[in-house]
């Protein structure tokens, strides 16, 4: 039977998919609350992993390794760069990056060290798959390059160095480090961030109003993924 992860950073992130589940098991490991579930015939494993690289790090990890999720799908809200991503728009990634990874003291591209690479990419199928969720929702859903690192994003400097570097459309916390753990084991991943501010001087003011409405909005989409899965 299938096992899909379905993971956010923060409570406001996953709440919408729990509610949606209706009961589910709590399960703490490693510092952290994992809900399981059975849906439509196939496990589910959500939680959120509180904010940052690290932290998203480990709940990828563990629920890969721990709890045996073989997809993992990432709900979430992130700062738009793309000017065409609007508040409440959906930014699906196609590959991601660290943009706060910097040996570039030593020649190497910013995101990169050695025996790693720049950008980690999606998997194709669940790409495929949410271009049909796309459709059928009518939803605006940009698919783009999406820049992660340990940092709240709200200088328009900031924001033009990451597009100097990754070309991203869009920045966040913890998408980047997800990617490398899914690539790492071999884990198809989809990370779907909905816009709550646009990294700008207003970004902190922009994130408080709109968080809790895109995250809702990112996570109807994510369980539309979970269910074009299960038709599979
Ligand atoms: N207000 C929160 C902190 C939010 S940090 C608190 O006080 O607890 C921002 C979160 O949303 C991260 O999980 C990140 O992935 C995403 N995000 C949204 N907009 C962002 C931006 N402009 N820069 C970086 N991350 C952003």
């Amino acid at each position: 039977m299938k096992k899909i992860a379905i993971m956010g950073a923060m409570p406001e992130e996953v709440a919408p998919i729990l509610q949606k589940l209706g009961e589910y098991k709590t399960t703490e490991y490693a510092g952290n609350k994992y809900y399981e579930a059975t849906y439509k015939g196939v496990e589910l494993v959500v939680a959120y992993s509180k904010i940052g690289k690290v932290f998203s790090t480990l709940t990828a990890t563990t629920m890969i390794e721990h709890f045996s999720c073989d997809t993992l799908l990432f709900s979430g809200v992130a700062g738009a760069i793309n000017p065409n991503l609007k508040i409440g728009d959906l930014i699906v990634a196609t590959k991601l990056s660290q943009h706060d990874l910097d040996i570039t003291a030593f020649g190497h591209p910013m995101g990169y060290v050695p025996e790693g690479s720049v950008f980690v990419k999606s998997d194709k199928e669940l790409l495929a798959l949410s271009k049909e969720v796309a459709r059928e929702l009518e939803k605006n859903v940009i698919e783009g390059i999406i820049a992660t690192g340990d940092q709240f994003i709200h200088d328009e400097k900031i924001k033009e160095n990451i597009v100097k570097h990754f070309n991203a459309d869009a920045l966040e916390m913890e998408g980047g480090s997800v990617a490398v753990v899914c690539n790492a084991l071999g884990v198809p991943f989809f990370i779907l961030r909905a816009i709550s501010d646009t990294a700008d001087t207003d970004a902190s003011f922009s994130f408080d109003e709109f968080m809790e409405s895109s995250a809702i909005i990112s996570a109807e989409f994510i369980m539309k993924m979970v269910d074009k899965i299960i038709e599979q």
